[in-house]
């Protein structure tokens, strides 16, 4: 019991998580709104059959009305159930992709409307019902279709307001004189009617909002981290290393920034292919992701150049840490099958904040860190202190 139970939970959570009906087309969605629709007309079906079959209920229904109307309903009730066939064998017909939702709202509102007249239009009921259907309908389908299918529905149910109002159309034809004189919110039968007609309506579109809003938030989450990351190496990307670095330097801190950029990475591309260049910068990424502490972090710069902030670490720290990195990546080879394989090497420039300089500042001092370390042969570690002295 306690593992199907689990099994539920898991696969509820699966359901949610995943984008099921949000990534819908507009077909399956119809479906949805037909077998919805369908289930709900049938609610209806049994509530108008069981309040003229039950005799003491039978005093609050127009018996005159109620024939009509039953057999009204259930032909709606089959329509709607009807409509999913050829929705679904014929899905892939133009004619059914383009105007099947249009009819299937349609026909949807129409019937939701006229059972909101046969019980009163302005009832509880009928009301929260219209704004439940229309919120639930403008997150499910485009803003279009539900506009004009409701805009229509909409005017309706204001003229029938009015119309009844006036006394040119009879209000909530369903029940009986004696029901629509009486007191409302003291008749048992109206008020139980009203809950068991709107409950449903209620939880189907709660259970789809919430639906709908947890894959949303799951997308906007996965659209987050994706607009964070590079696609290739996992790593931050530069526009967030930059966001990050500006907040380590507006709160004050003392960092150390390490730009590192691989050698002759075009004769890597050249030699072995662009694969193979991709397979190193994955590689370079996982080394440097093991070299960093909790409140560090790296990402990746440009094409091949890589940049890592060390919290709070001073220049000799900082230096050892990048000649660590340059040891492991010179030890590393790449296979590219069994018998070849190939080893490459990286040059670092290293730099230092400090209270007088911006953020671009002490990267521009690593970069001209790393350019000497490109000139002075490649595969070696130089600061921003060298820099200086050189231009000395
Ligand atoms: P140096 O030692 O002076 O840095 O020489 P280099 O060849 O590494 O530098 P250069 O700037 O001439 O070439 C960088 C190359 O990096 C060129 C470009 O094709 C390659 N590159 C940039 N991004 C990617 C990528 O995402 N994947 C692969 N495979 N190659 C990339
Ligand atoms: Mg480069
Ligand atoms: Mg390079």
């Amino acid at each position: 019991m306690k593992f199907y139970l689990v099994n539920l939970t898991e696969k509820a959570h699966r359901f949610m998580n995943e984008s099921v009906i949000m990534s819908w087309n507009n077909i399956n969605k119809t479906i949805l709104v037909l077998v919805l629709g369908g289930f709900d007309h049938l609610l209806w079906v049994f509530w108008c059959i069981y309040s003229y079959m039950h005799p003491s209920l039978q005093k609050w229904i127009n018996v005159e009305n109620f024939h009509y109307l039953i057999y009204l309903l259930i032909l709606n009730t089959g329509i709607l159930f009807l409509l999913i066939l050829p929705t679904y064998f014929l899905r892939h017909n133009v004619f059914i992709k383009k105007y099947m939702p249009y009819i299937a709202i349609c026909f949807f509102a129409c019937t939701f409307i006229h059972g909101g007249y046969v019980i009163g239009i302005m009832s509880p009921t009928t009301i929260a019902g219209y704004i439940s259907l229309i919120s639930v309908g403008l997150v499910l389908f485009e803003r279009k279709i539900i506009y004009i299918v409701f805009i229509p529905v909409t005017v309706f149910l204001l003229g029938a307001i009015y119309l009844s109002n006036i006394g040119a159309m009879s209000y909530a034809p369903f029940f009986s004189d004696a029901l629509n004189q009486s007191v409302l919110y003291q008749n048992q039968y109206w008020i139980y009617s009203m809950m068991y007609l709107y409950i449903p309506i209620f939880f189907a579109s709660i259970v789809l909002f919430e639906i709908l809003l947890i894959q949303w938030k799951n997308r906007e989450r996965t659209i987050n981290e994706i607009s964070l990351k590079d696609p290739l190496t996992g790593i931050f990307n530069r526009r967030h290393i930059s966001l990050n670095l500006s907040h380590f330097h507006d709160e004050g801190n003392s960092y150390a920034v390490i730009l590192l950029d691989l050698d002759y990475f075009k004769s890597i591309n050249d030699r072995f292919g662009h694969e193979a260049g991709d397979l190193v910068l994955k590689k370079v990424a996982k080394i440097l992701n093991g070299h960093i502490s909790e409140h560090d972090f790296v990402g990746r710069f440009g094409g091949e150049e890589f940049i890592i902030v060390l919290y709070q670490k001073d220049l000799s720290e900082a230096i050892e840490i990048a000649e660590r990195i340059r040891n492991e990546i010179e030890k590393k080879s790449v296979y590219i099958d069994r018998n070849l394989s190939f080893n490459f090497t990286a040059s670092f420039g290293v730099a230092l904040s400090a209270e007088n300089l911006s953020k671009d500042c002490v990267i521009r001092l690593a970069d001209q860190a790393l350019y000497l370390a490109k000139a002075k042969g490649r595969n070696q570690v130089c600061h921003y202190l060298e820099v200086s002295v050189l231009e000395n």
